[in-house]
């Protein structure tokens, strides 16, 4: 028997997904709650954990674990735990944002083109305003991090006739990506961009990717959409870029600190729109990522490669 940690609220939607699988009999599974620390025997025998995060130090008591499957896409908290050792397999959870993903980044291009926010005042005040919405079609969205959301929303704004170029790190083609950049030719994308959304994974590499000098690479008409992690930005460039009209405005999701403090400058400056990190949030998101995990299970259980690995030494 394999002894399985499920260490977050909702254990019994992970637990019900490995028995359905058929992998019941094979496993010995323990859940805790967020507020639950796990107890001595869980640390010295737990082989497989699923969990939001660790606290440091934790995985340095965990002599027996093989493998932890994380809850998110974007996995650098885990990463940076001095504890994480190299023979503990990390699978994370990307693919699971098929859907919600692009949808919201799509509502957050129809936020900027369409004026429906306007109407919804102007309708408080009985006020009859006309206003002409700006078209996608035939605008350019500039992806940095074309992965797996930037895929699923390449195919979705291609039907919005939206031209879609974009980079990342391998330079194979993608369907309905006009052209794929290197990393190295980031500033390409931006000059040609009206939208530039960032899906990149958070590593030491892309941390601040987007300072003063790439706003000023980016057309004074063009928007900054983040989507990936709040560190990809310095906030206070943004906000000079913003302010200097450098750029048109933001839509960010993600930033340095959330909750965003009540004092930051983002929610009190003009042309930037806050979201809550409500990007991922999908009310059937424990479905969809336990399937993940049984999926994997029935892998390590074979001992065949897992699904969603991390590379340790990429970041992602
Ligand atoms: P993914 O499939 O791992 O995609 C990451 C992409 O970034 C890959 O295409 C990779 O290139 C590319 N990349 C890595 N370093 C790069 C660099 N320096 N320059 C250009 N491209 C680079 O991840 P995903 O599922 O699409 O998710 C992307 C990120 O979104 C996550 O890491 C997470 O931070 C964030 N996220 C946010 C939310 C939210 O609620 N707002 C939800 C889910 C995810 P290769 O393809 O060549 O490897």
């Amino acid at each position: 028997m394999i002894r399985v940690l499920l260490w977050l609220n909702e254990a019994d939607i992970y637990r019900r997904a490995l028995e359905r699988a058929g992998f019941g009999n094979r496993l010995e599974i323990e859940s805790l709650r967020l507020d639950q620390q796990p107890s001595a025997a869980q640390l010295q025998c737990t082989e497989l954990m699923l969990a939001r995060q660790a606290p440091p130090g934790l995985l340095a008591k965990m002599p027996g674990l093989r493998w932890i499957q994380a809850l998110t896409a974007g996995v650098e908290g885990w990463i940076s735990l001095p504890d994480l050792r190299p023979e503990i397999a990390l699978t994370c959870a990307r693919g699971t944002h098929r859907v919600q993903m692009p949808e919201n980044i799509l509502g957050a291009l129809f936020h900027l083109t369409k004026p429906y926010a306007q109407a919804t005042r102007d309708q408080r005040e009985r006020r009859w305003t006309k206003r002409i919405s700006e078209p996608l079609a035939g605008k350019t969205l500039g992806i940095l991090g074309l992965g797996e959301i930037g895929r699923e929303l390449a195919r979705k704004a291609a039907a919005l006739e939206l031209r879609v170029i974009g980079t990342r790190r391998s330079p194979e083609r993608l369907p309905h990506v006009e052209r794929i950049y290197p990393p190295t030719a980031t500033d390409q994308v931006l000059d040609q961009s009206d939208f530039v959304l960032l899906l990149l994974p958070l590593t030491p590499e892309t941390e601040k990717i987007m300072n003063a000098q790439r706003f000023r690479a980016m057309r004074n008409s063009a928007y900054l959409l983040n989507f990936g992690r709040g560190a990809l930005i310095v906030d206070e460039d943004l906000v000079e870029a913003v302010r200097s009209k450098t750029i048109a405005g933001a839509v960010l999701d993600v930033f340095r600190t959330e909750p965003l403090p009540a004092d930051h400058v983002f929610w009190g400056t003009d042309g930037i729109t806050v979201l809550p990190h409500i990007g991922g949030l999908d009310v059937h998101r424990d479905e969809v990522v336990a399937a993940l995990f049984a999926d994997n299970m029935g892998r390590f259980l074979a001992g065949e490669p897992l699904v969603a690995l991390v590379d340790r030494a990429r970041g992602y």
